[in-house]
């Protein structure tokens, strides 16, 4: 069964950059939100966004037409007409249960639901639904137009062919699913990711280093684009404190504990690029 149709929820970083590329790949998009400001800053955004890829020879369609399939609106019950919907709210669990009860209620039988969680179980938002088998993990990584990979998560009770359609979709979007077996807490690839960002804020408490030194270090000696930290501020500290919190509570495993200054930094709301400040500055201008 093909996928035409996709509903996104929340319209945050990530939900808009979903509903980006959906719509680049020719699917028509509802993205919903429950604030119409994040829904009016996320069509600015998309539309910025197709703008350059347009400006750089990315894309060859025209800014109208791909912008022109992602229909805006704050009311979920839209949920009935489409093939996949996507949520992206919150990193909070109880929130996501409520969404999944809700999209399971409002959408055709045959619709898969997905979460692009980055640490929250598979299983325990399909145990909010009456047909847990067609629930799956699809996680996008920041930001979602220029990141290749996507992790296609089976939850306990996920069925072969809903894994199968979603590994489909992400092929779809034109980007290479990466299929992760088991719904873990944090799945693959942010087990690997979150420990190293921990262990720089650690090192970073105990004075062994500086923020740019670190971020400096990782890119020259490793090859990597960002360092730690440059990572965190986009991700956003929250998110990453979100993630840590959900994958320490289930493991109970003290390496993916939350270190006390990104806690104490999520606390005075330093965030990331998002409010500003977090691990860096970002001048408003
Ligand atoms: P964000 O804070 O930028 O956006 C969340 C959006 O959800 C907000 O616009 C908010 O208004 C909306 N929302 C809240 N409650 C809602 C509801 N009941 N109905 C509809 N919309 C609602 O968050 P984000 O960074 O886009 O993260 C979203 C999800 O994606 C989280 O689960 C996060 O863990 C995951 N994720 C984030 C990143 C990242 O780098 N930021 C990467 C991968 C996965």
């Amino acid at each position: 069964m093909s996928i035409d149709k996709v509903l996104v929820v929340g319209s945050g970083q990530m939900g808009r950059g979903i509903a980006q590329v959906c719509a680049q790949c020719g699917m028509e998009v509802i993205l919903t939100d429950v604030d119409p400001q994040a829904l009016a800053t996320a069509k600015e955004t998309v539309a910025w966004s197709v703008g350059k890829l347009i400006q750089k020879g990315k894309l060859v369609e025209d800014l109208e037409s791909v912008v022109g399939r992602i229909r805006t609106t704050t009311d979920l019950s839209d949920a009935a007409q489409v093939d996949v919907a996507i949520e992206a709210v919150f990193e909070d669990r109880e929130l996501k249960q409520h969404i999944f009860k809700k999209l399971d209620e409002l959408s055709g039988p045959d619709a898969l639901l997905a979460s692009n969680t980055s640490a929250i179980p598979i299983t325990e938002l399909a145990a909010a639904t009456q047909r847990p088998e067609r629930v799956v993990g699809i996680h996008f990584f920041n930001p979602v137009p220029m990141m290749e990979a996507v992790e296609v998560i089976k939850g306990l009770c996920t069925s072969d062919g809903h894994m199968e359609r979603a590994m489909d979709f992400v092929r779809r979007l034109q980007k290479e699913p990466i299929r992760v077996e088991s719904d873990v807490p944090g799945f693959l690839l942010n087990r690997i990711n979150l420990v190293s960002y921990v262990e720089a804020i650690r090192l970073l408490e105990a004075g062994i280093g500086t923020v740019e030194d670190i971020d400096r270090g990782v890119r020259l000696a490793f090859g990597r684009k960002m360092g730690p930290f440059e990572t965190g501020d986009m991700v956003g500290l929250d998110v990453s404190f979100g993630a840590l919190t959900a994958i320490y509570e289930e493991t109970k495993d003290a390496r993916y504990y939350p270190p006390q200054l990104l806690r104490r930094k999520v606390r005075a709301g330093l965030l990331g690029r998002k409010s500003g400040r977090g691990w860096y500055d970002y001048p408003r201008d």
